[in-house]
């Protein structure tokens, strides 16, 4: 699904592995894989110059 709300603007978002319940802050526009930094666990996959994000989203920071 593509949306139509545009968004130029980078921000952080605040995560939560689902394996290890590590909160961390990932890149919304990050060009690599990233993985938590505790247990490895992939939090986030690049998906068209935004991340695709497979663990809980808490929050974001703009
Ligand atoms: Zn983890």
């Amino acid at each position: 699904m593509v949306r139509l709300n545009r968004e130029n603007r980078s921000k952080f978002l605040r995560v939560k592995c689902p394996d290890c319940e590590n909160e961390q802050l990932i890149f919304s526009k990050a060009s690599t894989v990233v993985d938590c930094i505790v247990c490895g666990h992939v939090l986030a996959e690049p998906s068209g110059g935004r991340v695709q994000v497979k663990a809980e989203v808490l929050s974001e920071v703009e």
